[in-house]
């Protein structure tokens, strides 16, 4: 049997389905990865200086260009034939929980309805010093960071930087839904930033079978009781189509 029949029978059978994504599922809809994004007048900063409190403390206005710059691209895309399979499959499935480490909104804008954010959200701001402040609007001079309404302190894009800890009701919910699951699919993630890499596992040590959707090996596919080679948004649709 082929890996991709395979892949299409765990599906169909599955009742409580996770699906596990990485930034490979955004790629068709144009967004970059973190370092593919470091081109042009970026190539000369290392993520450091751009995606740690760190370097937000050190330059505020250089993070806030940065992201904004991100955000004006992710506006400018949409989501694609993956992301809208995604969400057509949860129609299929009820109960079907996305977890990803996007920061880009787009399995939401694709119709998805129960989207854990492992890594936050590029379209939110928090406050700097941790007074409770989390916003999706505020006044943008583009160039410099709001200040939070509460405190006063620089808002930062409310997204996981490196070093910081993940939101901890986002990852108890995923690990939760990773034990629980009869199927995990894993699409689009090189699977090596922990602790999100190690969701696939504990699905699979609890007993869920784990299909990945990659054009390239990860380390989940060790595991996997199906591998399916190629672009999410060509393989995703003829997964989901039950
Ligand atoms: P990663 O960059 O480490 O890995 C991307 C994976 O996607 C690779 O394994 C690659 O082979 C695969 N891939 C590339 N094109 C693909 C395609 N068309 N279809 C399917 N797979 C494809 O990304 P990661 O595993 O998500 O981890 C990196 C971190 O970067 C995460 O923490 C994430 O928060 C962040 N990030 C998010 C975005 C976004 O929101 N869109 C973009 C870049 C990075």
């Amino acid at each position: 049997m082929t890996a991709e029949r395979r892949a299409r029978e765990l599906i169909a059978k599955a009742a409580r389905i996770v699906v596990f994504t990485g930034a490979g599922v955004s790629a068709e809809s144009g967004i970059p990865t973190f370092r593919d994004a470091l081109t042009g007048l970026w190539a000369n900063y290392d993520p450091e200086q751009l995606a740690t409190e760190q370097g937000f403390r050190a330059n505020p206005s250089l993070v806030w260009d940065w992201y904004a710059e991100r955000r004006r691209r992710i506006a400018d895309v949409q989501p694609n034939a993956a992301h809208h399979a995604i969400a057509r499959l949860e129609r299929a499935k009820p109960g079907l929980l996305v977890v990803t480490q996007n920061v880009d909104g787009l399995h939401q804008r694709a119709g998805s309805t129960d989207v854990i954010e492992l890594h936050g959200n590029i379209l939110r701001v928090k406050c700097l010093e941790g007074c409770g402040v989390v916003q999706q609007g505020w006044q943008d001079d583009e160039r410099s960071p709001p200040r939070c309404p509460r405190c006063g302190a620089p808002l930062r894009p409310d997204v996981v930087w490196f070093g910081e800890y993940l939101p901890e009701s986002a990852l108890l919910r995923a690990q939760q839904a990773a034990a629980d699951c009869d199927l995990m699919l894993v699409v689009g993630t090189s699977a090596l930033v922990y602790p999100a890499a190690e969701l696939p596992f504990a699905a699979a040590r609890a007993g869920a079978a784990v299909i990945t959707v990659n054009p390239e090996p990860t380390p989940v596919d060790e595991i996997a009781a199906a591998r399916v080679p190629g672009k999410a948004a060509e393989v995703l649709p003829r997964l989901t189509a039950l």
